[in-house]
């Protein structure tokens, strides 16, 4: 980083902080995790100088033929990893590649029913600040006392509201989802069906939980969390259709595919100039995803939060739902009288890094919760298994039990860098 050290000192040294801060924090929020270097080096590049609005070979703009390689590349990756008709790799986020979703799938005021946020499900499935619970009737279905997703309760409710749209998909739900009964109960009332997948899509392309490809009319992701690739969202079709709302292209009269229309929402419904340089990433991570070293790694990452899980049960805390099926883990601490609040700040000081988050029924506010959600995604990948879990959560159970002692965070935080040491991540001196 020579050019940037001399020109933009502030900058560099913020950045030599942060790889100093992955280095050496225990990194638990279930939605992070650590990218390969040629990840980074491909996200680094010269394709974030190119405009290339439009697809592969239909473009607005010129000078795109390396872009298509790239674009092509990824396309082509994601299909082979995910068994697929169809993608669409130019979503910034996740958000914006549920936005296109909602924009061919939905007319403002329409009715769609998703897994209610409290209950583990995302802002961009109907929370009221987001511009899918403004825009359009976001109704909910939950979970039962067990925290697991009841398919009649889902049933009743769907035929009850009858939604144009159903979504699966949560950011805090640790349990696998029973794709064919929620596309039976969508083809009951004649619903559109979408999953998105972006915590547990890793897992997924590893074969390590169900596939919804076959079975949800449309997927969505992002590629950062157990995927692994840079920050960016995109939209998948397992088995591409027309379009349930007939709508025809303009010259032949034809009825359009369902993902013409999706190609058409992300741009130029959503967004302008895709972000070549994060495409050109996506595809790097694809490729490494297509390697049976990353079943090994999902396959451990899975492991993990199953020791994880095992671990705080046997230290006396609530799992949600007992236990977990994917790489998350979300702890109630109502029994351990500690907020969630509370218990993120005291790890924090000793450089253990988790979320507070809401569990199921919760009495408390947002801010405050009764929870904490962990994920072994980011850990797994700079190398630990299930011994160093265990000492994770032997960690993390000696602050919760002294919340307010610094001579206890202040011991942890050394054992935590003891840790760290031992699974070395990014090894590279920045300077
Ligand atoms: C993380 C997440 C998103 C949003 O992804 P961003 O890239 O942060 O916009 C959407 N849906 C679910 C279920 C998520 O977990």
């Amino acid at each position: 980083m020579s050019h940037l050290i001399s020109q933009d000192p502030e900058i560099h040294a913020a950045i030599e902080r942060e790889v100093h801060r992955q280095n050496y924090g225990l990194e638990l929020i279930a939605s992070e995790n650590f990218v390969s270097r040629s990840v980074m080096q491909a996200q680094g590049s010269v394709f974030t100088n190119k405009y290339a609005e439009g697809l592969p070979g239909r473009r607005y703009y010129g000078g795109c033929e390396f872009t298509d390689v790239a674009e092509d590349l990824a396309r082509s990756r994601a299909k082979e990893l995910f068994q697929c008709d169809w993608v669409n790799v130019q979503p910034h986020s996740g958000a914006s590649a549920n936005a296109a979703v909602y924009l061919s799938c939905l007319k403002p005021g329409d009715t769609f029913l998703g897994l209610d946020l409290a209950h583990g499900g995302h802002l961009t499935h109907g929370s009221p600040v987001n511009f899918s619970g403004i825009w359009f009737q976001a109704t909910y279905y939950g979970v039962n006392e067990d925290g697991r997703i009841d398919m009649d309760r889902v049933r009743d409710k769907a035929k009850s509201i009858n939604p144009k749209l159903i979504s699966i998909g949560a950011s805090a739900y640790s349990r696998d989802f029973d794709y064919e009964a929620f596309r039976a109960i969508a083809d009951e009332i004649g619903a559109l069906l979408w999953m998105d997948m972006a915590h547990p899509a890793g897992l997924i392309a590893a074969g390590l939980l169900n596939d919804p490809l076959p079975h949800a009319h449309i997927v969505t992701t992002t590629t950062h969390k157990t995927l692994r690739g840079p920050r960016g969202g995109m939209v998948l079709i397992g088995n591409d259709f027309e379009n349930p709302f007939g709508k025809v292209a303009p010259k032949s009269g034809r009825v359009r595919n369902m993902s013409e229309l999706l190609d058409s929402a992300v741009f130029p419904g959503m967004q302008g100039g895709p972000l070549v340089h994060v495409i050109a990433a996506k595809a790097v991570a694809f490729k490494e995803a297509l390697q049976p070293e990353f079943v090994e790694y999902a396959r451990q990452v899975q492991k993990n939060a199953a020791v994880m899980a095992q671990s705080f049960l046997s230290r006396g805390y609530d799992v949600v739902s007992g236990g977990t099926d994917n790489h998350l883990v979300l702890v109630d601490l109502r029994s351990k009288n500690i907020t969630g609040r509370d218990a993120e700040r005291a790890l924090q000081a000793a450089h253990i890094t988790v979320n507070k988050n809401m569990v199921p029924f919760d009495d408390k506010s947002p801010f405050v919760t009764s929870g904490i959600r962990l994920g072994t995604a980011a850990v797994t990948t700079r190398g630990f298994e299930e011994a160093d879990i265990e000492e994770v959560v032997m960690l993390i159970d000696r602050v919760l039990n002294a919340p307010t002692n610094e001579s206890t965070q202040h011991k942890v935080k050394n054992e935590v860098y003891a840790l760290c040491e031992n699974h070395p991540l990014y090894d590279f001196v920045i300077a």
